[in-house]
């Protein structure tokens, strides 16, 4: 059980009770960290996913423990229509979002060369589409409530491109780019928009990697370990609090000192 070092005998530290999560791609990895850290802290969540009901159900059950509402949506959030249903069932179940985490998203590996259209298409409308779509869903009901926190997961290769990893690192620079830029929108509406750009984190995600290649990362990487899913959803926690009102359209990297 998460716990955040509540001394003996007082009231647990519950910064966001009474605020409504949806985190995408929450069934597995990093977005089921972030999941259980926003739940520990107080606030309702929905967790979406696209194919892993029984994963998502189980998160439901996890976050529950902290006696908050939770909920499974399924929803691939590349189309519009299921995202708008995705925000409605939340918006209903446990209440108006105040937090999205864009968190879903696919990886691929391969060079430019043999990057075929498809691949492209695929990656931008999983990383940099479903984004937009998600935002744009959760921002009448954060305009309405002059409040909201939109937290978007980047990645370093979005900030420092990553050979082998062109299409991805578009995807995810131009999801700092949609931060940055929706940051400046939003201010004045109370709604904080940043981006979480993580390194390396031990996920599914990593699965086509072989134990060599993952430990000569872990080597490279200046705190001498891979990430891991909580490293990343406690930078997201920080973002999500309501006392990080004067952070927007910034990007923090969770990457072990892999690039400074
Ligand atoms: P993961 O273990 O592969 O999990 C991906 C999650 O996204 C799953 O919950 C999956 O749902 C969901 N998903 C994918 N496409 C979706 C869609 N169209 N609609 C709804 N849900 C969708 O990945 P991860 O490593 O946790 O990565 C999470 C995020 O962190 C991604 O944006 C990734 O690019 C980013 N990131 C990861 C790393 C890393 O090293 N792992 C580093 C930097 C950034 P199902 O389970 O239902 O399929």
């Amino acid at each position: 059980m998460l716990s955040y070092g509540t001394p003996a005998g007082t009231q647990p530290y519950r910064p966001l009770h009474g605020h409504n999560a949806i985190v995408t791609g929450a069934s597995r990895g990093i977005g089921r960290a972030i999941a259980l850290h926003l739940a520990a802290a107080g606030a309702n969540v929905v967790i979406n996913y696209r194919q892993n009901e029984t994963l998502a159900v189980d998160v439901v059950s996890t976050c529950r423990q902290f006696d908050v509402q939770a909920l499974a949506v399924r929803a691939d959030v590349s189309q519009a229509q299921e995202v708008a249903s995705l925000v409605q069932t939340a918006a209903v179940n446990i209440g108006p979002p105040t937090i999205l985490v864009n968190n879903a998203g696919i990886a691929r590996s391969g060079l430019l060369l043999d990057t075929t259209e498809d691949e492209w298409d695929a990656l931008m409308n999983a990383n940099l589409k479903s984004p937009f779509l998600c935002a744009k869903a959760v921002l009448p009901y954060m305009i309405q409530n002059g409040y909201g926190r939109i937290i978007n997961i980047s990645s370093i290769w979005g900030l420092a491109g990553g050979s082998f990893e062109v299409a991805y690192s578009a995807s995810k620079g131009g999801l700092i780019s949609l931060t940055k830029a929706l940051a400046k929108e939003m201010g004045p509406s109370g709604i904080t928009v940043n981006a979480v750009a993580p390194g390396a984190v031990q996920t599914d995600m990593l699965g086509h990697l072989d134990p060599e290649a993952l430990q000569m990362l872990a080597e490279e990487t200046p705190v001498g370990r891979l990430g891991t899913p909580e490293d990343v959803a406690a930078a997201v926690l920080f973002l999500a609090l309501p006392t990080s009102s004067f952070i927007t359209g910034q990007v923090l990297s969770p990457n072990g000192g892999l690039i400074t």
